[in-house]
């Protein structure tokens, strides 16, 4: 079995600043397709974010993975 992290920086999505304040985060897991027989599982640090930016419309939003498909 084989996981994966995804636990990084956070830029707003809608100004582009980065932002390190956290209002909550929750893990998520997603099991992948398996590769060469192994189950992959990977697990997710989804955060959600304040953003100080007070030109932003946001004050908060949550991380996005472009990776994924919702
Ligand atoms: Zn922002």
């Amino acid at each position: 079995m084989t996981v994966a992290f995804n636990c990084k920086e956070v830029t707003c999505p809608f100004c582009d600043r980065p932002s390190s304040r956290i209002h909550f985060t929750y893990n998520r897991t997603f099991q992948d397709l398996p590769i060469q027989g192994n189950k992959v599982f990977i697990i997710i640090c989804n955060r959600k974010m304040f953003c100080d930016n007070s030109d932003c419309k946001h004050t908060t939003f949550a991380e996005r993975f472009d990776f994924m498909y919702y």
